[in-house]
């Protein structure tokens, strides 16, 4: 094994038993129907963490009804945005008081590091405040310009019922990207957390329940993609799905959701380039690099994994970051000096490898890592800070989503090189350029197919910017005020004013 950083085992104490997860429907805390449950096993300790209640095609049938009855008897549809936004508030404070017992269950379940879980769950508050924000300042438009007898209204609505249904990687923090941006419209909604990490939305359940929301306007499914993902995506009385996950389940939900054209919003994967120009601080560009590509274990739709390197300074910069990887804590994720925790499961794992095992065999070269990773007194998955170099872009490990802690590095010679390079995945979600020339960046920015562009910089992120992909990583928006416009429908309302119309009839 390479010298590098490993935390071992903490003495933190773990669960003595898992704790039992229920579906939240139509304000009532449900077992399903046929008593199926499904445990979770913490990734980094093997230890049972939570079984929750395996729901159906009633369970899911059941909170689609009951958001539909909240939606339609309007005393959240139509409330004002003063009293959405008051609840919201509410809740955003529940959360703060509640975040280190939500962040330990979601380290639990996920295996990210406790730090790092501390820091989505409070960034998933300002979320909630944010969305407090858009509620009480949404507005339509008026046309007085049509001529003296005619006024024009244009209306935002909230869309209606939405399904929305949310990937393990960062489970509190995307069901926060979501959730009070659908409430803050006026929508009602059916919640399905990933399988594999259900608990915290779970706790956030109790907290909406706790700060007054009437029943019925938030429900949570818990379960899998079939059936319960699919009933979200089919059932007529459901408006829009708002989907978070990987390009294959999306195209899955999009082909479902047409038979009734519901709306569908898609944050989807990515493959994302940062592309280093020769005159980039690169010490700089390195610790970004590590940051982009072992945070949250590489499990990122913002993984900046795809380097894209001038050929002159490769050398230089893929030796930066391999003593930057040798340094990055790995390890038991309950210690707070952990960096970077487990993988989610044994099979991603096994997947992981076998992208690292395929670009070998195609001729690439492991500069650093490459294989699992032992972490002394835990029986959970780990791997290695992995660096692959000699990537051609013909290789699976360039195209798609390895999801895990590796570094794919390409070079290249001119600028036009770059980008052709930059843009040849599939994916078109988030992009980086490094360059102290700021024209260099803007060119790059202008030129990649990306719905974010980090120049000098990477993943920082703001509830004021909007957040989502170009090409197969998605359609539509989250965050800023694009993220509650997916929850809005437009209605025009044209009015005679003042004189009556004339007769067509002659
Ligand atoms: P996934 O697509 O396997 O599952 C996501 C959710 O969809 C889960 O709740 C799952 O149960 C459900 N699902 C599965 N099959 C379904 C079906 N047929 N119908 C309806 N629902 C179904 O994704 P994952 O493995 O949980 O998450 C990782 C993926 O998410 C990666 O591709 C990552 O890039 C992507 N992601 C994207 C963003 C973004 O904002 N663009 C953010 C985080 C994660």
């Amino acid at each position: 094994m390479p010298d590098l950083t490993v935390i071992p085992a903490t003495n933190a104490a773990l669960p003595d038993a898992p704790v039992a997860l229920q579906h939240w429907i139509g304000g009532v805390w449900l077992d399903s129907a046929d008593g199926a449950t499904s445990e979770r096993r913490s990734p980094a300790h093997g230890v049972a963490v939570s079984v929750a209640a395996k729901g159906g095609r009633p369970e899911a049938e059941a909170a689609i009804a009951a958001a539909r009855a909240a939606f339609d008897a309007g005393a959240w549809s139509r409330s004002s945005g003063k009293d959405r936004a008051t609840l919201l508030l509410r809740v955003a404070d529940l959360i703060d008081r509640d975040r280190a017992a939500i962040a330990r269950h979601e380290v639990l379940e996920s295996g990210k590091p406790i730090t790092q879980a501390m820091a989505e769950i409070e960034g998933a508050a300002d979320l909630w405040r944010y969305a407090a924000a858009l509620a009480r300042t949404m507005h339509g438009d008026s046309h007085n310009s049509l001529g003296p007898d005619m006024l024009g209204l244009v209306l935002k609505e909230p869309i209606g019922v939405v399904s929305l249904i949310c990937p393990w990687n960062f489970p509190f923090l995307i069901v926060s990207q979501k959730l009070p941006f659908a409430l803050a419209a006026g929508c009602t909604a059916v919640v399905k957390p990933s399988e594999l990490t259900p608990g915290t939305t779970v706790m956030l359940g109790h907290l909406l329940e706790e700060s007054g929301l009437p029943a019925g306007v938030c429900n949570i499914v818990l379960g899998y993609g079939d059936p319960v993902g699919a009933v979200l995506s089919t059932d007529p009385r459901v408006d829009m799905v708002s989907f978070t996950g990987s390009t294959g389940v999306g195209k899955r939900i999009a082909a479902a959701a047409s038979a009734t054209l519901k709306k569908v919003s898609l944050e989807l994967g990515g493959k994302n380039p940062q592309v280093v120009f020769p005159d980039a601080d690169l010490d700089q560009a390195a610790d970004a690099i590590a940051f982009g590509v072992y945070f949250n274990a590489g499990e990122c739709c913002n993984s900046g994994s795809r380097i894209i390197v001038h050929a002159d300074v490769a050398d230089a910069l893929v030796a930066k970051v391999a003593a930057l990887s040798r340094r990055v804590p790995f390890g038991d994720p309950l210690d707070p000096r952990t960096q970077v925790g487990a993988i989610i499961s044994s099979e991603h794992l096994a997947k992981i490898d076998g992208y690292v095992r395929g670009a070998v065999a195609a001729g690439a070269h492991v500069a650093l890592g490459g294989a699992a990773l032992e972490v002394g007194g835990l029986g959970g998955q780990f791997y290695q800070p992995t660096i692959v170099t000699g990537v051609t872009p013909d290789m699976a490990i360039a195209r798609e989503e390895v999801f895990g802690p590796v570094l794919s590095v390409l070079t290249f010679r001119t600028f036009d090189e770059a980008i052709a390079l930059a843009n040849s995945a599939a994916y078109g979600l988030s992009a980086g350029v490094w360059s102290r020339d700021v024209s260099t960046c803007l060119d790059f920015a202008r030129k990649v197919q990306a719905g974010t562009v980090w120049t000098n910089t990477w993943m920082d992120g703001f509830a004021e910017l909007p957040f989502g992909g170009f090409k197969e990583s998605g359609q539509g928006r989250e965050l800023g005020r694009y993220g509650l416009e997916e929850f809005l429908e437009v209605k025009t309302v044209q009015m005679r004013i003042g004189q009556t119309r004339g007769t067509w009839v002659a």
